[in-house]
């Protein structure tokens, strides 16, 4: 949570300050924190063209803060900009977990009125993440989630016709991301990443969209609260085990010390992130989109990752 600032006053109004955003080396009373947060999220939304009038747009909502308050969000730009919005959730198997945030996920659909879809693992593919990791161990726990994830996101929001996705990725996780590709080595999935992401010329892979790309994730926590969103603080059980809390927590340290070091490395990301995207979109014309031999689904080799992971063909 974003830390109060009772003693100091607001940098806009001079009122009493609700919140210090140590980043932008201000304090904000409530009207001005949330006035600010929503303008960066519809201009982040407008800066890369996330949406446009008439889109149907598939909300991944996990049911956690991030996806909630970004239900919220685009739940409120859709009574200006004509967008047709439901929510996917994806059930992954995961004990004690997924249950707690599936009720917020489906309160908050009743409560906005938008359509939800609930897909599980366990349908779909005949196992849990439980009971894969069992198999395969929870030290990659969050790969296997992540590819299943991601599959079935792309699936199901085509077969429904969805325009785009929308992610709720902040713009902790991207620094994150952007680290833990550095620190792999894999320069070449950044070429892949971004605020609007997605083989858009291809109708088998749905374009994403992330407007929370900008907004750190303690404003998020903070927006939520002062908006009287209810939000679930539970966390997955596997990710200890994830590469990602390592950087994360690694980052946090170093945001800390120098604050917005975090919001320094998007910027950083975003300045390179044209030319890659060029270079990548040159390429992907080069590129064929194959259909897996195994599962049908688009992927650029003769078996997608999810089969090859799953040992499937
Ligand atoms: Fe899946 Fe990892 Fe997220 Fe848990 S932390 S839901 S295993 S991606
Ligand atoms: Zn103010």
């Amino acid at each position: 949570m974003a830390k109060l600032a009772a003693s100091s006053k607001c940098f806009k109004c001079g009122k009493p300050a609700a919140i210090s955003l140590n980043y932008m080396q201000q304090d904000l009373c409530q009207s001005h924190f949330t006035e600010m947060f929503e303008s960066r999220v519809k201009r982040t939304a407008r800066e890369y063209r996330m949406l446009r009038k008439g889109e149907k747009i598939a909300v991944a909502l996990s049911g956690g803060k991030d996806s909630c308050v970004m239900l919220h969000m685009l739940h409120g730009i859709s009574k200006s900009l004509p967008i047709k919005l439901f929510a996917i959730t994806i059930d992954e198997g995961i004990a004690g977990y997924r249950c707690r945030t599936l009720h917020v996920a489906k309160r908050e659909c009743r409560m906005l009125k938008v359509p939800l879809k609930v897909i599980s693992f366990h349908k779909e593919f005949g196992k849990t993440l439980d009971s894969l990791l069992k198999k395969k161990g929870v030290e990659r726990s969050c790969s296997f989630c992540g590819v299943m994830r991601r599959y079935l996101l792309n699936k199901f929001a085509r077969k429904m016709k969805a325009d785009k996705i929308a992610i709720g990725h902040n713009s902790d996780d991207v620094a994150q991301t952007v680290m833990m590709n550095l620190m792999r080595n894999e320069p070449e999935r950044l070429g892949r990443f971004g605020p609007l992401s997605g083989a858009i010329e291809d109708e088998l892979f749905i374009t994403r969209i992330k407007p929370l790309f900008l907004t750190p994730e303690r404003d998020i926590a903070a927006y939520a609260i002062m908006k009287g969103i209810e939000i679930e603080f539970s966390e997955c059980p596997y990710a200890r085990h994830a590469f990602r809390q390592y950087v994360r927590e690694m980052l946090n340290k170093a945001e800390e010390k120098y604050p917005a070091t975090k919001l320094r490395i998007v910027r950083a990301f975003l300045a390179q992130q044209k030319l890659m995207q060029d270079g990548v979109r040159m390429r992907r014309g080069k590129e064929k989109i194959l259909r897996c031999k195994s599962c049908g689904e688009p992927c650029s080799r003769e078996v997608c990752s999810l089969c090859t992971m799953l040992e499937r063909s």
